[in-house]
């Protein structure tokens, strides 16, 4: 097995790459912040739980996001591979997963890092919101909360797999082709 988190702040085009990889060198792709979407969608009562939280611009639980992921990679033992979007998110998460990949004798194996402007940041997700309906997505407050956000609790992650010697970081700016490729190429090291 090989796995990669795709990280990197909001609006660094973490779905948008994520998606590609995983088709193209056959890896499931799992992206929490899709899942909690679908609860969302589908009115549960873990949606109900998490829509004020996400559309505030902060984090859901740990012990949510956590227990949806390992559920998912329980029902995927047969993958080839796992490509992480938006997870993990906090030092808690990164050690989570760790754990359940341990258990599974596998482990991270690059941590790709999506490096954008704070300004085009804003502007990608401004745009964005025209047409995802996102309620995060929605007003300019919102999104620099949930960019600091990123900066508070989520950077620190980068830290835990920057020790750990697996940190690579990756030009977010330009084309989506570009950037694809850029990506690609340090995937391929490890496939
Ligand atoms: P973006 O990176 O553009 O914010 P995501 O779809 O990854 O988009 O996340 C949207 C929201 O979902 C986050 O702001 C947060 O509220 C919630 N979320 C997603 N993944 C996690 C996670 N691993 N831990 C906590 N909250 C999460």
């Amino acid at each position: 097995m090989v796995n990669f988190l795709v990280f990197g702040p909001p609006g660094s085009g973490k779905g948008t790459q994520s998606v590609q990889l995983a088709e193209r060198f056959n890896l499931v792709h799992l992206s929490t912040g899709d899942m909690l979407r679908d609860e969302i969608g589908a009115a549960t009562d873990l949606g109900e739980r998490v829509k004020s939280i996400m559309a505030a611009g902060e984090l859901v639980p740990d012990d949510i996001v956590i227990a949806m992921i390992a559920s998912r990679i329980d029902s995927r033992g047969d993958a080839a591979g796992f490509i992480f979007d938006g997870f993990p998110r906090t030092c808690d998460q990164a050690m989570a997963l760790d754990r359940m990949l341990a258990d599974r004798s596998a482990l991270i194996n690059l941590m790709l890092v999506l490096e954008v402007e704070h300004e085009e940041l804003v502007r990608r997700l401004l745009s964005r919101a025209e047409v995802s309906g996102r309620a995060d997505d929605a007003n300019r407050e919102v999104i620099e909360r949930r960019i600091e956000v990123y900066m508070e609790k989520t950077e620190p992650v980068a830290q835990y797999y920057r020790k750990l010697k697996k940190y690579r970081a990756i030009n977010g700016m330009g084309d989506i082709s570009d950037i694809f490729e850029r990506l690609s190429v340090a995937v391929k090291e490890f496939i």
